[in-house]
Order: structure tokens, then sequence, then C-alpha cells
């Protein structure tokens, strides 16, 4: 139970049309759900139950958040994007049917030094220009030959790309060209694909695509909303007016009176802040909806709550419920104020949210 009047409405089925929205988008390749970082802020575990008959495997960080599903009973195969580093992950990579991204040759070697591994299916990391995690091709080359001698399956060769929201980049197509032809040359399938490159570089998309944010309605491309991609809006973070007063004009609000009415306004105090994830250093422009209208924020977000003009709006009351992000304040427009991306107001999402389901 739940006494404050915030949380956030996850739409499990918008996920689920968001991913298919990504098969749609490639559809020769396979999808691997990424549900990295508690599924974007959106609940692993309970992201993962709902899309698990719909997808061949998921991709998280690291072997932690693997095991996580795994406890929570999640069968499918998951991807583990930073690879593991030592001979008891590989022995749990192996039994629990983790694909781990090997990025290094200290991974690579740790693998070919350990027996018993002979089934697991590994992917190799290529750096084509990210510089941030990988294997030059050359060398990509050669750990890949000695894998394929060891294990009885290939590594799927996989990049990440550093430029993937631009549209006709050269960077993006010069990663792509030499991930492809790596892939010729071992015979190896390939993984190169963002949700951002499946818009952009759509000859990227193929073999195994790794959409994360678009799987959460959150649009990849800047500029672009989420409804011009396809994709519907999966979290709805709500709260609730708790008070309001009328302050008469040159009076202000907030801590160190950094916002000063220009006339008689109505101010409404909500029960969100920046403890729950709502950015503090947002500039003047921010805005939350209520009564099909949007009303600005104003003064600096406290810890536990935030203020907003509603003069306009002489029916507010206290209990109305207002949106904070979701269908009509886009996550990304709320980050633009914070000078940041959709992605990082979504994963600070943090336990103080209460998350609640809406399974159809
Ligand atoms: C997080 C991540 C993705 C997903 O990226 P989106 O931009 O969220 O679609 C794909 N590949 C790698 C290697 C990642 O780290």
């Amino acid at each position: 139970m739940h006494y404050r009047p915030t949380r956030a409405r996850i739409n499990l089925p918008a996920i689920l049309h968001n991913y298919r929205q990504a098969s749609h988008l490639a559809p020769k390749a396979r999808q691997v759900a990424v549900i990295k970082a508690d599924a974007y802020g959106h609940g692993a575990v309970e992201v993962a139950k709902y899309l698990a008959p719909h997808v061949p495997a998921f991709a998280v960080a690291f072997i932690d958040e693997a095991l996580l599903l795994r406890s929570a009973g999640i069968q499918k195969p998951v991807l583990i994007l930073e690879g593991v580093n030592s001979a008891e992950e590989l022995k749990l990579a192996q039994q629990s049917d983790f694909w781990p991204m090997l990025h290094s040759a200290n991974q690579v070697e740790g693998l070919l030094k350990s027996d018993g591994l002979d089934d697991l299916q590994c992917w190799l990391k290529v750096d084509t220009g990210m510089h941030r995690l990988g294997l030059n091709p050359v060398e990509a080359q050669s750990w890949a030959d000695k894998l394929g001698r060891k294990l009885n399956k290939k590594p799927v060769l996989a990049s990440h790309f550093s430029c993937a929201e631009e549209f006709h980049s050269e960077t993006n197509k010069h990663q792509m060209q030499q991930l492809f032809a790596l892939a010729a040359h071992l015979d190896c399938q390939v993984s190169l694909a963002n949700s951002a490159a499946l818009y952009t570089l759509p000859g990227a998309a193929v073999g195994w695509n790794r959409p994360g944010i678009m799987l959460y309605g959150c649009s990849p491309i800047p500029g672009k909303t989420a409804a011009e991609m396809g994709l519907q809006v999966a979290m709805q973070v709500t709260s609730q007016i708790i008070a309001l007063r009328d302050i008469e004009a040159g009076e202000t609000v907030g801590y160190n009176g950094r916002w000063q009415a220009s006339q008689k306004s109505r101010i409404a105090t909500l029960a969100i802040g920046y403890a729950d994830g709502y950015p503090r250093l947002t500039n003047s422009s921010s805005q939350v909806y209520l009564h099909g209208e949007r009303a600005q924020v104003v003064g600096t977000v406290s810890m536990d709550m935030l203020a907003v003009d509603v003069s306009h709006l002489p029916q507010a009351a206290i209990g109305d419920e207002v949106e904070i992000w979701g269908q009509h304040i886009p996550v990304t427009e709320v980050a633009g104020h914070a000078n940041t991306i959709g992605y990082e107001l979504l994963t600070r999402i943090n336990q103080r949210m209460p998350r609640i389901y809406q399974h159809d």
C-alpha cells in the first residue's frame, strides 16, 4: 500500500507494441530486448515476464542483472553486454544460458583457459570507432578464430555506433562496413543496431538487433516524437496537488526566491521532487499537465515537492492528478530542460516511486 499519491504507471502492452515495431522495422533480423538498468526504470522482472513469450533473448549490462532475472524465473537467454570477468562468472554463464559479450583480450583469454564451456554462446565486441569497449578488427579476427576452435558455436560479432541517432552519418557507415567485412571473412553472425540505428541505418539492422530505449516509448531520434516513430509511451509519472495558494505580484516561490510572480498567481504544490528523480537543475520552461492543459514548473525543485503556476486553471483543486511525464509531456522534453536525455531520467526512477503495472 502506498499512501503518497505519486506513482509511475507502466503500460506493458505498450512495451510489447514497441518491441513489435522494432521487429517491423527489421523483419529479417532478431531483436534482443534490452532491459538493463531495471528495464530503463520500468522494472526488469515485470517487463521480462511480460515480453518473454515474444522475444528470443534479453540483454543486460552485467551478470548480476542477469542473475536477478533467473531468480525471478525468467528462462530466456540473457546477453551480458559488458561480458564476464572471472572463471566463476564464466561457469555461471554456461550453466544459466547467458551470452557474454567479451570485449577485451583479458576476457577472451579467461574463457580460453577455462574448461567445460563448449556449449557457451559467446559474443565478441569489436571496436569499430566508439572506442569504449571491444577489440579492434585485427585483434578480433585472431581471437574469434581461437574461440571458434574452442567452442561449439561461433561467436556473434557485435559493435556499437557512436552516432546512431544521426541520419546519413559517414561514421556509422564506416563502422558498419568494418563489422560486415570481418563477419563475412569469419562467417559469423552480426549485431549492430540499437534503437536509433533501426531508423537511421536500416542496412545495419541485420542479424541481431539490440533495441532498448524505443521499447519504452521514448523516441531515439532527437526532434522526433514517439508517435512519429510509431511508438507508444510506456511510463506515465503522476502526482497530485497537495497544497494551493494565491500569491501577490512580487512574491517569490521556493528556496532562494528563484521565481518571482509578475502578477497575482495561483501556485499548486505537487508531491514529487528531486528525490523521486525529477531533475532539480531544470530551467524555467519545464511543464506538467493537468486538466487538459500544461502548467509551468516555478521556483527551485525541492527534495519531495515542486511548485507549478496554475493561475490559468481556476478549477485546479487539492487532490487533482498531474502528469509529470508521460503521453502529454514526453520524458525527453523534461530531460531537455534539464540538459540531459530521457534515458537518464528514466533510469533514475528509484525505490521511492511505486510502479503500477497495466497488463492489458
Ligand atoms: C544500452 C545498449 C543498447 C540499447 O541502446 P538504445 O539506445 O537504448 O536502444 C544496445 N547496445 C548496447 C551495447 C548497449 O549498451
